[in-house]
């Protein structure tokens, strides 16, 4: 009961205070780390949502050097979104510098604004009337159903695919799959554990990533015997020689006995350095920079407005 009062409570404390934002209220996502691209401080999106779109915009900067960037609001109040994406994407500096690869979609709930703003280094590729289309086509039908998370999910895939010339991974795919047996099938309409389509599909995507982890782990541990030379080498025993320190590797001495002949074999194996909780790795040149915990930032690029923008 107790539960359902609180949920209660922020039902209409969240009904009753839709926060107006200008520019300069938004909260930055490269604040929170370099691998992060969604501003979502009215939770508009789901946190599932947010995660893969993260992943997805980590993946094109890292391919293409292209920083997208997702603004999700509940209200801009009576400012125009062009404006507002305007300045937005000048005070942050999406993009490269020198090279303004930015793109910038801001999300106006209560206007039903959408712009997706370009920077000039990209214009030529993401051309306006793309844009146009992504938001009519890919987009719209989706935010008219209300379904925000897929409605932002196939936006972004649509970018993704212009940006890399249709290159797009099979894995980021497989949200498009589902919308279509979703709009175009009857039968997947119902609920599942209370998760949604795109839910189930990035639950069942990161299941399957772990479990091929797992698997290739694995593989990686049964060594191949030097004697008969089957991949028959199972682990009997590890001795730790060096431990491995946050700057340097350790060394391990492990013994395998092959299953099929029966010889011992003893291989020197090296152990990872130790990581920061948070990821870190070396160079903060180009486009390869994670933070390590907290405070990164876009990459300095600029628009001059290019892009499309509608109301759905
Ligand atoms: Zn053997």
């Amino acid at each position: 009961m107790r539960r359902i009062g609180i949920i209660l409570a922020l039902f209409f404390a969240t009904i009753s205070y839709a926060e107006v934002y200008t520019p300069e209220e938004v909260p930055n996502p490269k604040s929170q780390g370099q691998e992060y691209y969604v501003s979502n401080p009215d939770g508009i999106l789901s946190d599932s949502t947010v995660n893969w779109v993260n992943g997805c915009a980590a993946r094109l900067e890292q391919e293409t050097e292209v920083e997208l960037c997702v603004v999700m609001l509940e209200s801009i109040g009576e400012e125009d979104a062009f404006d507002f994406a305007y300045e937005l994407f000048q005070r942050w500096g999406i993009g490269k510098k020198g090279k303004n690869t930015g793109v910038l979609i801001l999300f106006a709930g209560e206007s039903h604004d959408l712009r997706i703003m370009t920077g000039t280094g990209i214009e030529g590729v993401l051309t306006d009337g793309i844009c146009s289309k992504i938001m009519y086509e890919e987009m719209f039908p989706s935010f008219r159903e209300g379904d925000y998370d897929m409605g932002i999910c196939l936006g972004v895939l649509a970018i993704y695919d212009v940006c890399t010339d249709g290159e797009t991974p099979e894995e980021l795919q497989a949200v498009r799959s589902v919308t279509n047996r979703g709009r175009y099938g009857e039968e997947e309409d119902e609920e599942w554990f209370g998760w949604s389509v795109t839910e189930r599909v990035m639950i069942g995507g990161a299941i399957l990533f772990v479990l091929g982890l797992f698997v290739l782990g694995w593989i990686e541990s049964i060594k191949r015997c030097p004697k008969c030379h089957k991949r028959k080498g199972h682990e009997i025993h590890r001795e730790t020689l060096e431990y491995a320190t946050y700057d340097y590797d350790g060394k391990a001495r492990v013994t395998y006995k092959c299953k099929n002949c029966g010889h011992e074999f003893t291989l020197e194996e090296r152990i990872p350095k130790l990581v920061h909780e948070s990821r870190s790795s070396g160079s903060s040149r180009g486009g390869g920079r994670w933070s390590s915990g907290g405070g990164g930032s876009w990459g300095g690029g600029s628009t001059s407005g290019g892009g499309a923008g509608g109301k759905w």
